[in-house]
């Protein structure tokens, strides 16, 4: 058995209280030996947290990843005209190269915020799959399916893809990733190919991920459609089980809360591509009552425009009291707790719990800083002053991804290169 200890840092505990400890992992298993004292002295290696909070590594609960060759490539429009003028018109061009290199550049960025879990929706999934096996990270990945404005055989291609891919990559990289059916949305995806696929889904023993009630425009057709809430249809879709999750939430009403609840599907809360898209506040503080699994994502780079969760959480957390019109809702320890179990039990992923025989999932965070003085309040401090920035260390899966700053599976200067590369020959190709 090889370990790591990470010594002398601040511990987040599952129940959100903090103790000064070491933390002794099994880096062979990928899980948490023991938190205690003195843990540093017989291990094989060690990762020096003082003056620094570890908390469990952060869980992305939906993204499109590659999507960072497009940051800045497109803002300050209505999600449907931002989409069918700029963002399909790209992603038509992309490679599978493109989504590659697109994918890299977006793990680094993650690494480098404390990210250790993600959820992504994209095509290309073998070169995603790939570089999230390089790069070591956890990841549920799928293949999203639009079926709108193709022709039929083009279409059933397209849920055939992703049932294929969602069978193919599940348990690979050792088990670091799974899978999931991604149908895109309930208004691109015809009810006939629900209709034939989602039963498969079901046998292959895949979940159910799919953005929902995001604007009130995907919102209106369902009702006019099939005369009931776009959740409801959902349900009786066979879309709506325990370990389905939902993307956005945000146009959801009380009965569409309940089903949820009922039901056990989780939601991404995804509060900054909310706002840039002006798409609406989703009723947080009101499903976290109800009993939804809440989680958080960024969404993609380009409706965000970077992949950091702490900036996520504190976006939650802010937009959440908006919504509900009272201080007191969304507070730190519900983001903190959206930010790692929240969004790991939404997306299904054995993540977000800092405690023995949990997966060796983490971020170290420096707390040296202007900006975290004084210590009076650190799940605070995780919630509304820490960023991207702060996180010293990542760990996932017992694997040491990032040490002082420096990412160790990913070549970042080269990466980097080959992004800006790709994204001007991208630019050129569309115009
Ligand atoms: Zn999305």
């Amino acid at each position: 058995m090889t370990t790591l200890a990470i010594t002398d840092g601040q511990v987040l505990q599952s129940d959100l209280t903090v103790t000064t400890a070491d933390v002794l992992i099994d880096q062979d298993a990928g899980e948490i030996l023991e938190l205690g004292s003195d843990l540093g002295a017989d291990a094989d290696e060690t990762l020096d947290a003082a003056g620094s909070l570890v908390t469990p590594g952060f869980v992305n609960g939906h993204c499109h990843v590659a999507m960072t060759l497009l940051r800045g490539y497109a803002d300050d429009k209505p999600l449907d005209a931002w989409l069918q003028e700029d963002i399909w018109p790209a992603e038509g061009e992309l490679t599978p190269e493109d989504v590659r290199v697109g994918t890299e550049l977006g793990l680094l960025e993650l690494i480098k915020a404390g990210t250790t879990a993600f959820a992504d929706m994209y095509f290309h999934v073998p070169e995603i799959a790939a570089a999230v096996e390089e790069a070591g990270l956890r990841a549920r990945l799928g293949h999203g399916i639009v079926t709108v404005g193709k022709d039929g055989d083009v279409a059933r291609e397209d849920a055939q893809t992703s049932l294929e891919i969602a069978r193919e990559y599940d348990g690979a990289a050792d088990g670091r990733i799974s899978t999931a059916f991604m149908p895109h949305s309930l208004t691109t995806v015809g009810d006939e190919y629900l209709e034939e696929f989602v039963p498969e889904a079901r046998e292959a023993g895949v979940p159910i991920h799919y953005h929902a009630n995001e604007t009130t425009e995907e919102v209106a057709p369902i009702v006019d459609e099939y005369g009931q809430r776009p959740l409801a249809y959902a349900a009786e879709q066979g879309m709506l089980e325990p370990e389905d999750f939902v993307a956005h939430g945000v146009h959801v009403d009380e009965t569409e809360i309940d089903l949820l609840a009922e039901a056990g599907t989780g939601v991404i809360h995804c509060p900054a591509s909310n706002m840039k898209l002006a798409s609406g506040m989703a009723p947080v503080q009101r499903m976290r009552e109800a009993g939804v699994t809440v989680g958080l994502g960024t969404d993609g780079a380009a409706s965000n425009n970077d992949l950091s969760m702490l900036d996520e959480a504190r976006d939650a957390a802010m937009l959440g009291k908006l919504a509900a019109d009272d201080a007191s809702a969304v507070p730190a320890e519900a983001v903190v707790e959206m930010l790692t179990a929240g969004s790991a039990d939404a997306i299904g992923v054995e993540s977000g719990r800092l405690e023995e025989g949990a997966p060796a999932d983490f971020a170290v965070i420096d707390l040296e800083q202007p900006h975290l003085t004084p210590p009076h309040d650190l799940v605070s401090h995780l919630a509304y002053a820490a960023a991207a920035s702060d996180v010293r260390h990542t760990v996932c899966d017992g694997e040491v991804l990032m040490r002082d700053r420096e990412v160790l599976t990913l070549d970042e200067a080269a990466v980097r290169q080959r992004a800006l590369e790709a994204a001007e020959s991208l630019a050129a190709r569309v115009e």
